[in-house]
Protein backbone atom coordinates (compact mmCIF):
# COMPACT_ATOMS: atom_id res chain seq x y z
CA UNK A 1 0.00 0.00 0.00
CA UNK A 2 3.08 2.30 0.47
CA UNK A 3 4.23 1.67 -2.71
CA UNK A 4 1.14 2.69 -4.56
CA UNK A 5 0.50 5.81 -2.16
CA UNK A 6 4.00 6.95 -3.54
CA UNK A 7 3.28 6.20 -7.11
CA UNK A 8 -0.14 8.05 -6.92
CA UNK A 9 1.70 10.89 -5.19
CA UNK A 10 4.34 10.97 -8.03
CA UNK A 11 1.89 10.83 -10.81
CA UNK A 12 0.16 13.83 -8.95
CA UNK A 13 3.43 15.77 -8.98
CA UNK A 14 3.69 15.10 -12.71
CA UNK A 15 0.09 16.44 -13.92
CA UNK A 16 0.39 19.50 -11.71
CA UNK A 17 4.26 19.96 -13.33
CA UNK A 18 2.98 19.07 -16.58
CA UNK A 19 0.08 21.97 -16.61
CA UNK A 20 2.48 24.67 -15.32
CA UNK A 21 4.90 23.64 -18.17
CA UNK A 22 1.67 24.47 -20.57
CA UNK A 23 1.18 27.30 -18.95
CA UNK A 24 4.35 28.78 -19.64
CA UNK A 25 5.11 27.26 -23.20
CA UNK A 26 1.81 29.64 -24.35
CA UNK A 27 4.08 32.55 -23.37
CA UNK A 28 7.04 31.16 -24.73
CA UNK A 29 5.59 30.39 -27.91
CA UNK A 30 4.83 33.76 -29.13
CA UNK A 31 8.39 33.98 -29.01
CA UNK A 32 9.16 32.41 -32.98
CA UNK A 33 12.99 32.01 -32.38
CA UNK A 34 12.11 29.71 -29.34
CA UNK A 35 9.79 27.67 -31.75
CA UNK A 36 12.18 24.45 -31.85
CA UNK A 37 12.71 24.41 -28.38
CA UNK A 38 9.22 24.60 -27.65
CA UNK A 39 9.14 21.41 -29.92
CA UNK A 40 11.51 19.45 -28.84
CA UNK A 41 9.81 19.86 -24.73
CA UNK A 42 6.44 19.56 -26.13
CA UNK A 43 7.98 16.04 -26.71
CA UNK A 44 9.66 15.78 -23.67
CA UNK A 45 6.26 16.27 -22.14
CA UNK A 46 4.53 13.42 -24.43
CA UNK A 47 6.94 11.15 -23.67
CA UNK A 48 6.38 11.90 -19.93
CA UNK A 49 2.74 11.55 -20.27
CA UNK A 50 3.10 8.46 -21.82
CA UNK A 51 5.06 6.92 -18.91
CA UNK A 52 2.96 8.22 -16.37
CA UNK A 53 0.25 6.17 -18.01
CA UNK A 54 2.51 3.34 -17.45
CA UNK A 55 2.58 3.81 -13.82
CA UNK A 56 -1.37 4.69 -13.81
CA UNK A 57 -2.33 1.17 -15.54
CA UNK A 58 0.46 -0.39 -13.03
CA UNK A 59 -1.48 1.09 -9.82
CA UNK A 60 -4.89 0.43 -10.69
CA UNK A 61 -3.97 -3.43 -11.41
CA UNK A 62 -1.81 -3.59 -8.06
CA UNK A 63 -5.38 -2.03 -6.70
CA UNK A 64 -7.16 -4.89 -8.29
CA UNK A 65 -4.99 -7.74 -7.09
CA UNK A 66 -5.28 -6.52 -3.94
CA UNK A 67 -8.51 -6.62 -3.48
CA UNK A 68 -8.55 -10.21 -5.09
CA UNK A 69 -6.04 -11.41 -2.49
CA UNK A 70 -8.14 -10.16 0.03
CA UNK A 71 -10.85 -12.26 -1.27
CA UNK A 72 -8.93 -15.21 -1.25
CA UNK A 73 -7.30 -14.71 2.30
CA UNK A 74 -11.02 -15.01 3.46
CA UNK A 75 -11.47 -18.23 1.67
CA UNK A 76 -7.72 -19.85 3.37
CA UNK A 77 -9.49 -19.83 6.48
CA UNK A 78 -10.61 -23.39 7.51
CA UNK A 79 -14.06 -25.15 5.74
CA UNK A 80 -12.35 -28.29 5.10
CA UNK A 81 -12.84 -28.14 1.20
CA UNK A 82 -9.91 -28.17 -0.98
CA UNK A 83 -8.89 -24.91 -2.82
CA UNK A 84 -6.13 -23.76 -5.02
CA UNK A 85 -5.58 -19.58 -4.70
CA UNK A 86 -3.15 -18.13 -7.39
CA UNK A 87 -1.30 -15.44 -6.35
CA UNK A 88 0.60 -12.81 -8.00
CA UNK A 89 3.24 -11.08 -6.29
CA UNK A 90 6.21 -9.05 -7.12
CA UNK A 91 8.32 -12.64 -8.05
CA UNK A 92 5.56 -13.79 -9.65
CA UNK A 93 2.52 -15.99 -9.71
CA UNK A 94 1.93 -19.32 -7.70
CA UNK A 95 -0.45 -21.33 -7.32
CA UNK A 96 -0.62 -22.98 -4.01
CA UNK A 97 -2.92 -25.72 -2.88
CA UNK A 98 -3.53 -24.79 0.61
CA UNK A 99 -5.68 -27.47 2.54
CA UNK A 100 -5.83 -31.00 1.34
CA UNK A 101 -8.98 -32.30 -0.06
CA UNK A 102 -8.57 -35.80 2.33
CA UNK A 103 -10.03 -35.76 5.28
CA UNK A 104 -7.51 -36.14 8.71
CA UNK A 105 -8.37 -37.77 12.11
CA UNK A 106 -7.01 -34.88 13.63
CA UNK A 107 -6.33 -31.57 12.07
CA UNK A 108 -3.91 -29.51 14.81
CA UNK A 109 -5.33 -26.08 13.53
CA UNK A 110 -8.92 -27.45 15.12
CA UNK A 111 -7.46 -28.93 17.83
CA UNK A 112 -6.22 -25.85 19.09
CA UNK A 113 -9.08 -24.14 19.32
CA UNK A 114 -10.99 -26.91 20.99
CA UNK A 115 -8.95 -27.56 24.02
CA UNK A 116 -9.91 -25.33 26.70
CA UNK A 117 -6.04 -25.06 28.29
CA UNK A 118 -7.48 -25.13 31.69
CA UNK A 119 -4.54 -26.66 33.65
CA UNK A 120 -6.28 -28.76 35.55
CA UNK A 121 -4.31 -30.58 38.55
CA UNK A 122 -3.79 -34.13 37.51
CA UNK A 123 -2.60 -35.81 40.53
CA UNK A 124 0.65 -37.84 40.48
CA UNK A 125 0.73 -37.00 36.85
CA UNK A 126 0.25 -33.23 37.33
CA UNK A 127 -0.89 -32.60 33.37
CA UNK A 128 -3.23 -35.13 32.99
CA UNK A 129 -4.93 -37.57 35.18
CA UNK A 130 -5.76 -40.30 37.40
CA UNK A 131 -5.15 -43.25 35.69
CA UNK A 132 -6.49 -46.46 36.09
CA UNK A 133 -6.87 -50.07 34.17
CA UNK A 134 -7.75 -53.10 34.69
CA UNK A 135 -5.28 -56.20 36.09
CA UNK A 136 -7.30 -58.43 33.84
CA UNK A 137 -6.84 -56.39 30.62
CA UNK A 138 -3.02 -57.89 31.17
CA UNK A 139 -2.52 -61.31 30.72
CA UNK A 140 -0.87 -64.55 28.89
CA UNK A 141 -2.45 -63.83 25.35
CA UNK A 142 -2.31 -59.43 25.62
CA UNK A 143 1.09 -59.22 27.20
CA UNK A 144 2.73 -55.83 27.40
CA UNK A 145 5.91 -55.79 25.42
CA UNK A 146 7.90 -53.28 26.72
CA UNK A 147 10.86 -51.70 25.19
CA UNK A 148 13.41 -49.87 27.53
CA UNK A 149 15.61 -47.40 25.08
CA UNK A 150 18.82 -46.58 26.98
CA UNK A 151 19.62 -42.99 25.98
CA UNK A 152 21.92 -39.97 26.81
CA UNK A 153 21.36 -36.38 25.56
CA UNK A 154 24.52 -34.15 24.30
CA UNK A 155 23.39 -31.11 23.73
CA UNK A 156 26.38 -29.28 21.91
CA UNK A 157 25.26 -26.37 23.04
CA UNK A 158 23.70 -25.23 25.98
CA UNK A 159 25.38 -24.59 29.67
CA UNK A 160 28.93 -24.93 28.43
CA UNK A 161 30.52 -24.81 25.19
CA UNK A 162 30.81 -27.47 22.82
CA UNK A 163 34.32 -28.04 23.58
CA UNK A 164 33.58 -27.66 27.37
CA UNK A 165 30.95 -30.48 26.91
CA UNK A 166 32.64 -32.62 24.80
CA UNK A 167 36.28 -32.39 26.77
CA UNK A 168 34.23 -32.96 30.31
CA UNK A 169 31.43 -35.28 29.94
CA UNK A 170 30.74 -36.73 26.02
CA UNK A 171 34.10 -38.33 25.18
CA UNK A 172 33.67 -40.37 28.45
CA UNK A 173 30.34 -41.64 27.89
CA UNK A 174 31.56 -42.65 24.47
CA UNK A 175 34.23 -44.35 25.74
CA UNK A 176 32.26 -46.09 28.56
CA UNK A 177 29.78 -47.16 25.67
CA UNK A 178 32.75 -48.72 23.65
CA UNK A 179 33.37 -50.62 26.26
CA UNK A 180 30.32 -51.94 28.20
CA UNK A 181 28.44 -52.86 24.84
CA UNK A 182 31.58 -55.20 24.31
CA UNK A 183 31.35 -56.72 27.43
CA UNK A 184 27.25 -57.26 27.07
CA UNK A 185 25.81 -57.66 24.04
CA UNK A 186 23.03 -57.74 25.25
CA UNK A 187 22.71 -54.08 25.95
CA UNK A 188 22.22 -51.69 23.19
CA UNK A 189 22.23 -47.89 23.01
CA UNK A 190 21.12 -45.19 20.86
CA UNK A 191 22.86 -41.79 19.62
CA UNK A 192 22.11 -38.84 18.28
CA UNK A 193 24.60 -35.95 17.93
CA UNK A 194 26.94 -36.51 15.15
CA UNK A 195 29.18 -33.52 16.09
CA UNK A 196 29.85 -35.23 19.11
CA UNK A 197 30.72 -38.62 17.76
CA UNK A 198 32.50 -37.90 14.70
CA UNK A 199 35.05 -35.84 16.67
CA UNK A 200 35.39 -38.79 19.17
CA UNK A 201 35.41 -41.68 16.15
CA UNK A 202 37.88 -39.69 14.16
CA UNK A 203 40.45 -40.09 16.39
CA UNK A 204 40.26 -43.52 17.13
CA UNK A 205 42.68 -46.07 16.69
CA UNK A 206 41.45 -48.60 13.53
CA UNK A 207 40.58 -51.55 16.03
CA UNK A 208 38.42 -49.30 17.69
CA UNK A 209 36.49 -48.19 15.00
CA UNK A 210 35.83 -51.65 13.60
CA UNK A 211 34.62 -52.81 16.85
CA UNK A 212 32.18 -49.66 17.10
CA UNK A 213 31.14 -51.05 13.60
CA UNK A 214 30.40 -54.73 14.22
CA UNK A 215 28.37 -52.85 17.43
CA UNK A 216 26.74 -51.28 14.84
CA UNK A 217 25.88 -54.44 12.28
CA UNK A 218 25.35 -56.04 15.48
CA UNK A 219 22.24 -53.64 16.54
CA UNK A 220 23.40 -52.64 19.53
CA UNK A 221 24.49 -49.02 18.68
CA UNK A 222 21.96 -47.31 16.88
CA UNK A 223 21.73 -43.72 15.62
CA UNK A 224 18.86 -42.10 15.54
CA UNK A 225 18.02 -38.90 13.49
CA UNK A 226 22.04 -38.84 12.34
CA UNK A 227 22.14 -34.76 12.33
CA UNK A 228 24.90 -32.93 12.90
CA UNK A 229 22.88 -31.77 16.26
CA UNK A 230 19.02 -32.15 17.21
CA UNK A 231 18.17 -28.77 15.84
CA UNK A 232 15.64 -26.48 17.24
CA UNK A 233 12.52 -26.65 14.82
CA UNK A 234 11.14 -23.35 16.24
CA UNK A 235 13.20 -20.51 14.83
CA UNK A 236 15.60 -22.01 12.95
CA UNK A 237 15.50 -21.79 9.05
CA UNK A 238 14.60 -24.93 7.04
CA UNK A 239 18.09 -24.57 5.19
CA UNK A 240 19.54 -24.34 8.08
CA UNK A 241 18.14 -27.37 8.60
CA UNK A 242 18.90 -29.57 5.92
CA UNK A 243 22.43 -28.43 5.71
CA UNK A 244 23.18 -29.76 9.23
CA UNK A 245 20.98 -32.53 8.81
CA UNK A 246 23.26 -33.19 4.94
CA UNK A 247 26.27 -33.12 7.25
CA UNK A 248 25.57 -35.54 9.97
CA UNK A 249 23.91 -38.47 8.03
CA UNK A 250 26.66 -38.13 5.05
CA UNK A 251 29.29 -38.54 7.94
CA UNK A 252 27.33 -41.63 8.77
CA UNK A 253 27.26 -42.95 5.41
CA UNK A 254 30.59 -42.56 4.76
CA UNK A 255 32.84 -44.04 8.08
CA UNK A 256 29.79 -46.55 8.97
CA UNK A 257 27.69 -47.67 5.89
CA UNK A 258 24.87 -46.50 8.02
CA UNK A 259 21.46 -44.93 7.22
CA UNK A 260 19.14 -44.13 10.46
CA UNK A 261 15.89 -44.75 9.92
CA UNK A 262 13.86 -43.63 13.33
CA UNK A 263 14.05 -39.78 14.27
CA UNK A 264 15.00 -38.77 18.03
CA UNK A 265 13.96 -35.36 18.73
CA UNK A 266 13.24 -35.24 22.74
CA UNK A 267 14.40 -31.91 23.34
CA UNK A 268 13.84 -29.06 20.76
CA UNK A 269 11.17 -26.55 22.45
CA UNK A 270 8.41 -27.59 20.39
CA UNK A 271 8.30 -29.41 16.90
CA UNK A 272 7.75 -28.00 13.27
CA UNK A 273 5.59 -29.77 10.61
CA UNK A 274 8.39 -28.90 8.49
CA UNK A 275 10.33 -31.51 10.58
CA UNK A 276 8.69 -35.04 9.55
CA UNK A 277 8.62 -33.78 5.74
CA UNK A 278 12.71 -32.99 5.67
CA UNK A 279 13.08 -36.19 7.60
CA UNK A 280 10.79 -38.22 4.94
CA UNK A 281 12.88 -36.99 2.41
CA UNK A 282 16.04 -38.04 4.31
CA UNK A 283 14.81 -41.67 4.10
CA UNK A 284 13.56 -41.91 8.30
CA UNK A 285 10.85 -43.74 8.21
CA UNK A 286 9.04 -42.72 12.01
CA UNK A 287 9.98 -40.45 14.11
CA UNK A 288 9.77 -39.43 18.34
CA UNK A 289 9.10 -36.01 19.72
CA UNK A 290 8.64 -34.72 23.33
CA UNK A 291 8.00 -30.94 23.92
CA UNK A 292 4.62 -30.06 23.02
CA UNK A 293 2.26 -28.56 24.88
CA UNK A 294 0.93 -30.70 27.86
CA UNK A 295 -2.54 -29.54 27.44
CA UNK A 296 -1.94 -31.35 23.65
CA UNK A 297 -0.06 -34.05 24.85
CA UNK A 298 -3.48 -34.80 27.31
CA UNK A 299 -6.30 -34.50 24.69
CA UNK A 300 -4.14 -37.21 22.49
CA UNK A 301 -3.48 -39.16 25.24
CA UNK A 302 -7.17 -39.69 26.63
CA UNK A 303 -8.18 -40.21 22.64
CA UNK A 304 -5.05 -42.86 22.79
CA UNK A 305 -3.82 -40.51 19.54
CA UNK A 306 -0.20 -40.43 20.99
CA UNK A 307 0.63 -42.42 18.17
CA UNK A 308 -0.03 -40.80 14.54
CA UNK A 309 1.05 -40.48 10.96
CA UNK A 310 2.10 -37.09 10.64
CA UNK A 311 0.84 -35.21 7.18
CA UNK A 312 1.87 -31.61 5.39
CA UNK A 313 -1.25 -29.96 5.53
CA UNK A 314 -0.86 -29.66 1.25
CA UNK A 315 -0.73 -33.32 0.93
CA UNK A 316 -3.41 -34.90 -0.98
CA UNK A 317 -2.08 -38.06 -1.27
CA UNK A 318 -0.11 -39.14 2.32
CA UNK A 319 2.68 -39.42 0.59
CA UNK A 320 4.59 -37.25 3.26
CA UNK A 321 2.89 -39.19 6.22
CA UNK A 322 5.09 -39.76 8.52
CA UNK A 323 4.56 -42.47 11.66
CA UNK A 324 5.19 -40.13 14.83
CA UNK A 325 5.05 -41.09 18.61
CA UNK A 326 4.81 -38.47 21.02
CA UNK A 327 5.73 -39.19 24.54
CA UNK A 328 3.34 -38.28 27.07
CA UNK A 329 5.02 -36.90 30.18
CA UNK A 330 6.80 -33.89 31.15
CA UNK A 331 10.12 -34.37 30.05
CA UNK A 332 12.27 -37.07 28.59
CA UNK A 333 14.82 -37.88 31.67
CA UNK A 334 14.12 -41.21 33.84
CA UNK A 335 11.70 -39.44 36.09
CA UNK A 336 8.79 -38.90 33.43
CA UNK A 337 9.21 -41.78 30.77
CA UNK A 338 8.70 -45.20 32.57
CA UNK A 339 5.21 -43.92 33.58
CA UNK A 340 2.98 -41.01 34.79
CA UNK A 341 4.34 -40.92 38.36
CA UNK A 342 7.91 -39.38 38.47
CA UNK A 343 7.80 -39.78 42.11
CA UNK A 344 7.69 -44.04 41.54
CA UNK A 345 9.94 -43.50 38.06
CA UNK A 346 12.70 -41.98 39.42
CA UNK A 347 13.23 -44.23 41.59
CA UNK A 348 14.50 -47.02 38.60
CA UNK A 349 17.09 -44.19 37.66
CA UNK A 350 19.75 -45.98 39.45
CA UNK A 351 22.20 -42.85 38.51
CA UNK A 352 20.30 -41.77 41.59
CA UNK A 353 21.50 -44.39 44.11
CA UNK A 354 22.05 -42.71 47.34
CA UNK A 355 26.04 -42.71 47.12
CA UNK A 356 25.90 -40.60 43.24
CA UNK A 357 25.34 -37.81 44.17
CA UNK A 358 22.39 -37.33 42.34
CA UNK A 359 18.50 -37.10 44.14
CA UNK A 360 14.89 -37.85 43.32
CA UNK A 361 13.25 -34.62 44.34
CA UNK A 362 10.01 -36.54 44.79
CA UNK A 363 11.31 -38.03 48.19
CA UNK A 364 11.97 -41.14 47.78
CA UNK A 365 15.17 -42.51 46.52
CA UNK A 366 16.39 -45.41 44.22
CA UNK A 367 17.51 -48.42 46.27
CA UNK A 368 19.56 -51.70 45.04
CA UNK A 369 17.42 -54.63 44.03
CA UNK A 370 17.61 -56.98 46.02
CA UNK A 371 15.77 -60.90 47.04
CA UNK A 372 13.76 -58.91 49.63
CA UNK A 373 12.95 -55.77 47.33
CA UNK A 374 12.37 -57.33 44.05
CA UNK A 375 8.78 -58.36 43.94
CA UNK A 376 7.46 -54.97 45.38
CA UNK A 377 10.17 -53.32 42.85
CA UNK A 378 8.64 -55.02 40.33
CA UNK A 379 5.12 -54.27 40.75
CA UNK A 380 5.89 -50.99 41.30
CA UNK A 381 7.67 -50.64 37.77
CA UNK A 382 5.07 -53.13 35.89
CA UNK A 383 1.94 -50.61 37.61
CA UNK A 384 3.66 -47.53 36.25
CA UNK A 385 4.24 -49.42 32.86
CA UNK A 386 0.75 -50.75 32.29
CA UNK A 387 -0.83 -47.10 32.94
CA UNK A 388 1.47 -45.75 30.34
CA UNK A 389 0.67 -48.43 28.01
CA UNK A 390 -3.27 -47.44 28.55
CA UNK A 391 -2.75 -43.99 27.26
CA UNK A 392 -1.95 -45.82 23.67
CA UNK A 393 -3.50 -47.92 21.06
CA UNK A 394 -0.90 -50.76 21.37
CA UNK A 395 0.23 -53.20 23.97
CA UNK A 396 4.05 -52.03 22.85
CA UNK A 397 5.52 -49.74 25.29
CA UNK A 398 8.32 -47.29 24.93
CA UNK A 399 10.49 -46.61 28.14
CA UNK A 400 13.03 -44.02 27.26
CA UNK A 401 15.86 -44.80 30.29
CA UNK A 402 18.22 -41.40 30.50
CA UNK A 403 18.76 -38.00 30.49
CA UNK A 404 21.27 -35.14 29.88
CA UNK A 405 24.75 -36.45 29.42
CA UNK A 406 24.35 -39.62 31.25
CA UNK A 407 26.30 -42.71 30.96
CA UNK A 408 29.48 -41.30 32.06
CA UNK A 409 31.05 -43.79 33.70
CA UNK A 410 31.25 -48.05 33.79
CA UNK A 411 29.92 -47.66 37.31
CA UNK A 412 26.49 -45.98 35.73
CA UNK A 413 26.36 -48.35 32.70
CA UNK A 414 26.04 -50.94 35.35
CA UNK A 415 23.28 -48.97 37.71
CA UNK A 416 21.12 -48.65 35.12
CA UNK A 417 21.37 -52.68 34.42
CA UNK A 418 20.22 -52.81 37.53
CA UNK A 419 17.07 -53.69 36.51
CA UNK A 420 18.36 -57.35 35.51
CA UNK A 421 18.54 -58.85 38.75
CA UNK A 422 14.39 -58.74 38.23
CA UNK A 423 14.91 -61.18 35.35
CA UNK A 424 17.72 -63.11 37.51
CA UNK A 425 16.07 -62.89 40.68
CA UNK A 426 12.62 -63.62 38.98
CA UNK A 427 11.30 -66.57 40.61
CA UNK A 428 9.40 -65.04 43.79
CA UNK A 429 8.20 -62.58 41.10
CA UNK A 430 7.06 -65.39 39.45
CA UNK A 431 5.40 -66.88 42.01
CA UNK A 432 3.70 -63.92 43.45
CA UNK A 433 1.96 -62.18 40.88
CA UNK A 434 2.29 -65.48 38.26
CA UNK A 435 3.62 -63.89 35.42
CA UNK A 436 6.67 -64.50 33.41
CA UNK A 437 9.44 -62.08 33.46
CA UNK A 438 11.62 -62.14 30.57
CA UNK A 439 14.71 -59.97 29.67
CA UNK A 440 14.65 -60.34 26.17
CA UNK A 441 17.63 -59.02 23.67
CA UNK A 442 16.47 -58.15 20.04
CA UNK A 443 17.56 -55.75 17.09
CA UNK A 444 14.16 -56.16 16.32
CA UNK A 445 12.73 -52.50 16.15
CA UNK A 446 9.63 -53.24 14.48
CA UNK A 447 6.37 -54.93 15.55
CA UNK A 448 3.27 -55.11 13.71
CA UNK A 449 0.22 -55.00 16.48
CA UNK A 450 -3.28 -55.39 15.87
CA UNK A 451 -5.53 -53.45 17.87
CA UNK A 452 -9.21 -54.36 19.75
CA UNK A 453 -10.50 -52.06 16.31
CA UNK A 454 -8.89 -54.29 13.85
CA UNK A 455 -6.75 -51.98 12.93
CA UNK A 456 -3.18 -52.56 12.08
CA UNK A 457 -0.69 -50.51 13.50
CA UNK A 458 2.98 -50.12 12.88
CA UNK A 459 4.64 -49.42 15.57
CA UNK A 460 8.19 -48.72 15.38
CA UNK A 461 10.59 -48.59 18.54
CA UNK A 462 14.48 -48.38 18.61
CA UNK A 463 14.94 -51.72 20.77
CA UNK A 464 17.39 -51.82 23.09
CA UNK A 465 16.35 -54.50 25.52
CA UNK A 466 12.85 -56.13 25.60
CA UNK A 467 11.12 -57.13 28.85
CA UNK A 468 7.45 -59.75 27.91
CA UNK A 469 5.68 -58.66 30.72
CA UNK A 470 2.03 -60.49 31.81
ZN1 LIG B 1 18.96 -30.41 24.93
Amino acid sequence: MYRIKKKLSRLLFSVILLALILFYAIDFVTDKSNLHNVEIKMKLIEDELFLRQKELKIVKDEIKLIGRNDVADSEDRHDGNERNVQRKGEYGNCTCSVKDSQKVDIEMLDLYKDIPFTNADGGEWTQGWQIKYNSDDFNEVNKLKVFVVPHSHNDPGWLRTYDEYYERTTKYILYSMVNFLSSHNDMKFVWAEISFFSRWFEKLPPHWKRNIKQMVDRGQLEFVTGGWVMPDEANSHWLGVTIQLIEGQNWLKKHLNVKPKSGWAIDPFGHSATMPFLLKKSNLKNILIQRTHYEVKKRLAQDKSLEFHWRQIWDKSGKTDMFTHMMPFLSYGAPYSCGPDPRICCQFDFERLPDKGRTCKWGVQPEEITDENVVQKAQLLLDQWRKKSTLYKTRSLLVPLGDDFRYTTIGEWEDQQNLQPLENISTPFTKKIKCSLHLVATSSHMLIETTTTGVDTIHHARITSVWIVC
